[in-house]
């Protein structure tokens, strides 16, 4: 191998620290950071994410892609003095795997200086998720964890979002959790939810955007580690029951035998769009855009017998 070879192919500068398969870009450390900034700065102006005079909350779970989503955020918004940025936790109730996330989560965004609220299920439901699993009316549902957990945990979200005055809340779902979402909406034969993440999808009454829609996972991870974000140590153990924990698996393989495929899936979706008008009404309960007249979280809220009135008190 010649002396070029070895540097990266960007600045020509550089040892090469990581190599973008998909491009044939060899990096340096220096060069994959400055690259996966800019795609995150493209991103938001590609997909009109975000604008100057947001007040930003960045929805944190304390594990590697929330923080270096705020990391980012926290870099670029420093450019718009007129836009604020703050982070929201969400502690589940989920022992040793969300006190660890949540105090990662914490200690970070004080490293950054950002400002950041703890919100708990226990707090807003009257239940932490494990207490939650244990009661016959949990039972009796015969769902999965994550499924009661997502949707709580994104009505926790919203309700701290509007109480905070947020007017848009930013996720880190990677390209890779985009492409997982768009097949799982697929095989539960729903279509008319085929925008995600973006700012005009119209699924919630303050809107969610995905800055690293075009960011790979392993791209994020990567990050973390090069800007020393803490990792954790404890999984969640209900993740691998999940039927996002399947397609993951299968997408995860796939990409790795065919790189690239992810973002030519992305593509496709993107295509094949549906942009039909989706008669939207305001949930009952809470306000929340919904087909129905009262939306899914507030009726998971209803038939587990949890408190509505907080979450509707906003
Ligand atoms: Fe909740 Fe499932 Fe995520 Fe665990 S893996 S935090 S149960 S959504
Ligand atoms: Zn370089
Ligand atoms: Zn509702």
């Amino acid at each position: 191998m010649t002396r070029e070879q070895e540097l990266c192919n960007v600045c020509g500068a550089g040892p090469i620290v990581y190599h973008r398969i998909y491009s044939n870009e060899r990096l340096c450390r220096a060069c994959f950071i400055k690259t996966f900034e800019k795609r995150v700065v493209k991103t938001i102006a590609k997909y009109q994410m975000l604008r100057r005079d947001d007040r930003i909350a960045v929805a944190v779970s304390g594990g590697k892609d929330s923080l270096s989503l705020l990391h980012v955020l926290y870099k670029i918004e420093k450019k718009f003095p007129d836009a604020r940025l703050f982070a929201v936790t969400i502690d589940e109730g989920i022992e040793g795997y969300r006190t660890e996330a949540v105090r990662n989560a914490v200690d970070y965004a004080s490293r950054l200086g950002v400002e950041i609220y703890v919100y708990s299920f226990e707090e807003l439901f009257g239940f932490g998720l494990e207490e939650l699993m244990r009661t016959p009316e949990y039972r009796g549902l015969g769902l999965q964890p994550c499924s009661v957990c997502g949707v709580l945990r994104r009505k926790a979200i919203n309700y701290a979002a509007r109480k905070l005055g947020a007017t848009v809340i930013a996720t880190a779902h990677t390209l890779d959790d985009i492409v997982q979402t768009y097949m799982m909406n697929i095989m539960r034969g729903d279509l008319t939810r085929l925008e995600i993440g973006l700012r005009g999808d119209g699924s919630a009454a303050i809107p969610r955007v995905a800055p690293f829609r075009l960011t790979p996972e392993r791209e994020v991870v990567f990050y973390a580690y090069l800007i020393g974000i803490p990792f954790q140590s404890h999984a969640c153990p209900n993740a691998s029951l999940s039927m996002r924990d399947m397609i993951r698996r299968f997408l995860a393989e796939y990409d790795e035998r065919y790189p690239g495929s992810l973002y030519a899936a992305l593509r496709s979706f993107e295509k094949i769009q549906v942009k039909q008008e989706r008669q939207l009404k305001s949930c009952r309960y809470c306000g929340e855009p919904t087909n129905k007249d009262i939306c899914r979280a507030c009726e998971l809220l209803d038939s587990l017998k949890l408190n509505t009135a907080v979450v509707s008190a906003v």
